[in-house]
């Protein structure tokens, strides 16, 4: 049987799921990086991880869609056994004023978060439960706890996620799987290179007056999935500079 650690990360093509990918290799985890559509992007995370001596794979999958993603998470469900961590970070914004808000524009963010927190989530606990331990950690924002003009879609999707994470984990804590989320304020990423505000005017409510990196998420998430914080479940963890 296949013992390595496994740890599958959504999104890791780029941002904050990438420097995840690396970090949790770092970790001793073998790595799945899935990704939805840039295969060129996953390989550039797969390289990364292989520099840093760690190892793993890519696989495409569109998080939001139950088929593919059923099908993606079987195939890595029959090659490997000892799954112990899932990070949820596949995520995308679309912002603009609720009144102009188009039902793409509200479906696609909700349906990656949401949706995709349910279709990956639930096959990989059942393999969590089989071996009762697991840790999972979903990447929420700063957004869902404060409110941000022009992101009712985001922050709605991404306090669900709050709320759905907090529940699993008293239902799941009993076979030693531990939720819990990460809620980044602004971090240097593509994503925030679509928010139609400044950076200068984004700075100017950071507290520590400047943006996050990918790597001051990705440490804190290699931590909640370690057996350092083998009594922290059901948390929402800030990372964000000092807003509140
Ligand atoms: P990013 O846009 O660079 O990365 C998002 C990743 O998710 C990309 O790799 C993208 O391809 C992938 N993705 C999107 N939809 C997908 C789908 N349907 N299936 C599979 N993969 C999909 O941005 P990021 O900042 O690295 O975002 C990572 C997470 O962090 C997201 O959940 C985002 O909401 C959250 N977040 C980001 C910030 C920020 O300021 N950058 C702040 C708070 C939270």
């Amino acid at each position: 049987m296949d013992e390595k650690k496994v740890a599958i990360i959504t999104g890791a093509s780029r941002g904050i799921g990438r420097a995840t990918a690396v970090e949790l290799s770092a970790a001793g985890y073998y790595v799945i990086i899935n990704f939805n559509s840039n295969e060129a992007a996953a390989t550039e995370t797969l390289k990364q991880v292989h520099d840093a001596g760690g190892d793993g794979e890519i696989i495409k999958f569109d998080v939001a869609d139950s088929a593919q993603t059923k099908d993606g998470i079987s195939s890595i469900v029959e090659r490997h056994k000892n799954i112990q961590v899932l990070v949820n970070n596949a995520g995308i914004n679309a912002d603009g004023l609720f009144i102009l808000l188009g039902e793409e524009e509200w479906n696609s963010v909700i349906d990656t978060t949401l949706k995709g927190f349910y279709n990956v989530t639930k096959p990989i606990l059942r393999e969590m439960i089989k071996r009762k331990c697991g840790s999972i950690v979903s990447v929420s924002s700063v957004s869902a706890l404060m409110p941000n003009r022009g992101q009712t879609n985001y922050a709605a999707a991404k306090a669900g996620l709050n709320a759905a994470s907090r529940a699993l984990s008293t239902e799941v804590a009993r076979f030693g799987i531990r939720v819990n989320v990460v809620a980044p304020g602004p971090i240097e990423t593509d994503m925030i290179a679509n928010v139609p505000i400044a950076i200068t005017e984004i700075k100017k409510i950071i507290p520590m007056a400047r943006i996050g990196k990918p790597q001051e998420v990705s440490r804190v998430i290699r931590f909640l999935c370690s057996d350092d914080a083998s009594y922290i479940t059901g948390q929402v963890i800030a990372i964000n500079g000092g807003m509140c």
